[in-house]
């Protein structure tokens, strides 16, 4: 891909903008990310974090994962949007939410995980991987 890519929260006043190929993206259906988003599960991938640019004021609550290490899950203190976020884990990325891109129609999920815990009713792609927890990494 390697385009220009942009986007931010609902009210607009965060934005970022990143040159650079996902290195690997996901759906999450843990806990966390469903009580997080208010949502289903919590679809990203990873870029590298020196191609991220970000303007605007944005917070991070963190918190321990299934796995003991820390995720700060980033948000708009204006309007409560999530748009990136950070794994203890992974420290030279940022995890970027697919549906915070101004052109989200590119993104695509490469594999589910943490569908241990994911809703009787949740929809999932059959034709990606899929992991009852987290990953192999
Ligand atoms: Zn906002
Ligand atoms: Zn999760």
């Amino acid at each position: 891909m390697q385009t220009e890519c942009t986007g931010g929260c609902l009210c607009g006043s965060f934005r970022y903008t990143f040159t650079a190929d996902p290195i690997f993206s996901f759906s999450c259906h843990c806990r966390d990310c469903q009580r997080a988003t208010g949502s289903v599960f919590a679809a990203a991938f990873a870029i590298p974090k020196e191609s991220l640019q970000m303007s605007g004021e944005y917070r991070y609550f963190s918190k321990l994962g299934d796995n003991g290490s820390e995720v700060s899950r980033g948000f708009c203190p204006k309007c409560g949007s999530r748009a990136v976020s950070t794994l203890e884990q992974l420290p030279d990325c940022y995890l970027v939410y697919g549906s915070s891109l101004d052109d989200p129609s590119w993104f695509r999920p490469s594999m589910d995980i943490y569908t241990a815990s994911a809703l009787p009713w949740d929809c999932m792609d059959p034709s990606v991987p899929n992991f009852e927890q987290g990953p192999p990494m």
